[in-house]
């Protein structure tokens, strides 16, 4: 079980871009992750960083075995869900199989760390339940089973160095996934557990549990934990929604979420206008404010103000919030040369909040600097669409929580366990999505624990 993969990937196909949608090519030998040159193009940063984050992380374990090993717990996914699931389980003396329908571990979370991976939030244990919204008091009880100090010490374990960064989001001081992917799987497979990639599960029976994969090989565990995430940021909509509906169970419909808005907006403003960030606003819609820093992109707007507060119709942007209308005009009226000028030397807005003005502000707001403050101040834009789930970051819905037992055990299929973001539950971006998952393999680690160790 110990003998290492290389992973060679030869093509990439890009649902959009951005995005590593497949690795394909698994050669069981001794190695490391390689990607042939075409890997990293065409695309940019992200596309580059997944690459370099894989080319660095060793992959062990094995891809589409024959036969199928033995086993008594199986865990299907290998994101954070599933691999703190792994390390309670292997930490009770049982020794779980992990299967992933990919032919490498934690392949969301390497998407995550290409773009600044945030592992948690910094709040008292009170406030935290109530980032997960709907879902508060669900989450709360998880969350008190494993909080973020228990994530924190786990990481701090694998050899990662967590530290709060801005707006109170921790951070990983190495920022990459990748490292934390290695050290992660390797100490489970030195504490008994095992991986195999390249096995998507399609179907699941009960009486007895038995999970068939997309290759035509079953198993039957004792107990099995789906981790198998929310669906976002995947090129094909998951199936897991249907294979839970085919049990009966209820299953919430899939929606984007934290996803990026279209704007309604002449297209030639994105050429110049892509890729500027505007820093320091306040967005306010119909469903609340959120101060932060967004981005426009080939399409709209990304950021943490949209994801929070994003929904179709009239959004207003504060383009200075630390400053009041008549301090910014008075400012703008002191300046030299035409208002335009005037506004570009004193009002020192962000490259990506310029463009916005001078694209949105009524003719008339720049004839005076006061018209001028007040259009930085109250600048209003149309929110069209958001992305789909495939472009968002993460999605909401899932199965239902009154499914599941307080262990996320499923209570009409004994043996079966669920974890992270296929449940039904939302949070903002800033480390909710992970501690979250996190904390739902724990108590999923310990429903099956107790189901599984009487019988060791
Ligand atoms: C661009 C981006 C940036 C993000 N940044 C952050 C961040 O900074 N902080 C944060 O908290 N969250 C972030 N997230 C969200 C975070 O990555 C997810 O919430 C988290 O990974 C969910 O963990 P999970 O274990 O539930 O599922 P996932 O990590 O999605 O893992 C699910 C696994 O199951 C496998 N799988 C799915 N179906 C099958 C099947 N049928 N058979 C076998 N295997 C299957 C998948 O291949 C995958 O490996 C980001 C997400 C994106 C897309």
């Amino acid at each position: 079980m110990n003998s290492h993969a290389c992973l060679i990937i030869t093509r990439q196909e890009l649902s959009h871009p951005g995005t590593l949608s497949s690795l394909h090519e698994c050669v069981p030998q001794g190695g490391y992750l390689g990607a042939t040159p075409e890997v990293l193009g065409p695309d940019g940063s992200v596309l580059r960083l997944i690459a370099a984050a894989l080319n660095s992380l060793r992959v062990s374990g094995h891809v589409n075995p024959l036969p199928m090993p033995e086993v008594s717990c199986a865990i299907i996914g290998t994101g954070p869900a599933a691999l703190t699931a792994a390390t309670y389980l292997t930490k009770a003396g049982l020794k779980p199989v992990l299967f992933d329908a990919r032919p490498a571990p934690g392949w969301k979370l390497l998407v995550a760390g290409s773009s600044g991976l945030n592992v948690t939030y910094d709040c008292s244990e009170e406030d935290l339940p109530g980032f997960y919204t709907e879902r508060s008091v669900e989450m709360a009880a998880v969350l008190k089973r494993f909080n973020r100090e228990a994530w924190l010490k786990l990481l701090t374990s694998l050899g990662e160095e967590p530290y709060i960064g801005s707006s109170r989001r921790y951070f990983l001081r190495n920022k990459t996934a990748a490292t934390l992917l290695k050290s992660w799987t390797e100490s489970l497979e030195a504490a008994g557990a095992e991986f195999v990639y390249g096995e998507e599960l399609v179907k699941i029976e009960k009486d007895p549990l038995t999970l068939h994969f997309a290759g035509g090989k079953t198993i039957t565990p004792q107990a099995a934990l789906l981790a198998l995430g929310g669906g976002s940021w995947e090129p094909e909509p998951p199936k897991w929604p249907e294979m839970l509906r085919a049990l009966e169970l209820e299953v919430k419909d899939l929606e984007p979420s934290n996803a990026g808005y279209r704007i309604k907006v002449p297209p030639e403003f994105f050429l110049k206008a892509e890729g500027q960030p505007v820093k320091g606003l306040v967005l306010t819609t119909a469903k609340g404010e959120k101060q932060g820093e967004l981005m426009i992109t080939k399409y709209g707007l990304e950021g943490t103000p949209i994801y929070t507060v994003g929904t179709p119709g009239k959004a207003t942007l504060d383009l200075k919030p630390d400053m009041p209308v008549d301090k910014l005009a008075q400012r703008i009226a002191d300046g030299r040369g035409s208002i335009s000028q005037r506004v570009e030397h004193t009002a020192k807005l962000s490259s990506g909040a310029w463009l916005l003005l001078k694209q949105f502000a009524p003719d008339h707001a720049w004839s005076t600097p006061l018209n001028i403050a007040t259009a930085i101040k109250d600048l209003t834009i149309q929110l069209l669409q958001p992305r789909p789930l495939s472009e968002s970051i993460s999605a909401r819905g899932g199965l239902s929580w009154d499914e599941l037992d307080e262990n996320l055990g499923v209570n009409r299929v004994p043996g079966l366990f669920v974890a992270g973001e296929m449940v039904d539950w939302d949070a903002p971006t800033g480390g909710f999505l992970i501690q979250g998952s996190v904390s739902m393999g724990f108590v999923a680690a310990c429903g099956i624990a107790a189901q599984l160790k009487p019988r060791l």
